[in-house]
């Protein structure tokens, strides 16, 4: 039993719906939500259209049913998008609806599952809702995550507790780095929070870094250069109609772009890899040009092949982040095995599409004026931790000047 839940679980909802998506009056929402995570779901409708919305489209989908169909449906439906699918869409974008995604899986749903068969699936839907991706990508709409816990994800995170424990636990651990605590002020707390984080993209956007330097004792040594025009985010972001919104909850990372063609050296991962349902362990990369030329893992070695695999540009970083060790969900010693909660645990990096924002103009460029500006393209975005107590960071400047940016995986500033 957690104490307060229906109030914490009703903060959690005005928080997604007023910070992180933040709906505006007469907008369309779009909700996605697994079946067994509903009363999110239900109370996020509820608080989108407290907020005026003019409806709340519903996207239920179930993890049941989508594994069923990995396992025995007819080969060919993988390799074709339905054509209903790709209008909605376009449908939705040309209403600039709002996005909003309760999520909530096991983990390991998709073990077993014949990796070609999630590979054909993940390129043909992913060409089918390109145009979404990449709008949403480029933060053209609003659009924010929450999740609800599921009995198996609870059991994978607390392998320990009985199965109700274990939900009570998860739930706890995401209300707690959500900063609810059922006294209804997370949307004040989720003010300041999101002010500080703002403070420390300023200071690393006045140096104008050239490149980041990434070394620890696992054996990481990588050299990152930056785009020229590179721009620091973190905490809110502007859509095209410029309403602030919060893409992660919670989200304690500051971000760029890496220049997809100027990485060299090696990295190590500091936490296991969910992927596609599968795990990815003790893991490094090494790159030459910005390409990933060599892939080594301890476990699930095939599953991160397939991935970076998916195409061209998931041979390539498309995202720098910054995360201090010393972070509420760090602090909370849990491995969520969900990104949206272990990207806020550790500094990341990204294989796959960098947001084009992270650029001076880049939301505004063609595909050719990104790649040229640095930004890397791709259907796929993969995170994958490289943050521990040890990691040092050196930024450098233009004119050769060496400032610490990380230091014993803290910030320096
Ligand atoms: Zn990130
Ligand atoms: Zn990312």
């Amino acid at each position: 039993m957690i104490e307060n839940f229906d109030a914490k679980l009703k903060e959690y909802a005005h928080l997604l719906v007023e910070i992180g998506a933040n709906v505006q009056p007469g907008q369309i929402v779009r909700l996605s939500s697994p079946v067994e995570c509903a009363p999110l779901a239900r109370m996020c409708a509820a608080a989108c259209y407290d907020c005026g919305a003019r409806e709340v489209v519903l996207n239920w989908y179930d993890d049941f049913m989508a594994r069923e169909k990995y396992l025995k449906a007819d080969e060919a439906v993988f390799s074709e998008f339905p054509a209903h699918k790709k209008a909605e869409s376009e449908w939705l974008l040309e209403k600039g609806a709002v996005s909003l995604s309760i999520i909530g899986s096991d983990p390991e749903m998709l073990k077993g599952v014949d990796p070609r068969r999630i590979q054909t699936w993940q390129r043909v839907s992913g060409e089918g809702t390109r145009a979404y991706f990449d709008a949403m990508t480029a933060s053209r709409f609003q659009w924010s995550l929450g999740a609800h816990p599921v009995p198996s994800w609870a059991k994978k995170v607390f392998p320990d507790l009985p199965e109700d424990e274990a939900m009570d636990a998860l739930w706890d651990a995401i209300f707690s780095v959500c900063r609810i605590t059922g006294d209804g002020q997370a949307v004040a707390r989720w003010h300041e929070h999101i002010e500080t984080v703002a403070m420390r993209c300023e200071v690393l956007n006045a140096y104008n870094f050239k490149s980041l330097h990434y070394t620890n004792s696992l054996g990481t040594d990588l050299t990152v250069q930056l785009p020229e025009n590179h721009v620091w985010e973190g905490g809110s972001e502007a859509s095209a109609a410029g309403i602030e919104f919060v893409a992660n909850i919670p989200t304690e990372e500051i971000f760029t772009a890496p220049k997809w063609d100027a990485v060299d050296g090696r990295v190590y991962a500091a936490l296991p890899l969910a992927l596609d349902g599968n795990l990815v362990k003790d893991f490094y990369l090494d790159f030459k040009g910005g390409r990933i030329v060599d892939v080594h893992a301890a476990e699930g070695i095939e599953f991160l092949r397939h991935s970076i695999d998916l195409d061209e540009g998931s041979n390539y970083l498309g995202e720098v982040a910054l995360v201090p060790y010393d972070s509420p969900i760090r602090n909370k010693g849990i491995l969520f095995y969900e990104t949206l909660f272990d990207e806020n645990a550790s500094c990341h990096l990204a294989f796959g599409s960098s947001y084009p924002t992270c650029v001076k103009g880049g939301a505004d460029m063609s595909e050719e004026q990104q790649k040229a500006a640095g930004l890397n393209q791709s259907i796929n975005h993969v995170d994958f931790m490289v943050g521990t107590a040890d990691l040092s960071i050196v930024g450098i400047t233009h004119d050769g000047q060496q400032v610490p940016i990380f230091i014993d995986g803290n910030f320096a500033f």
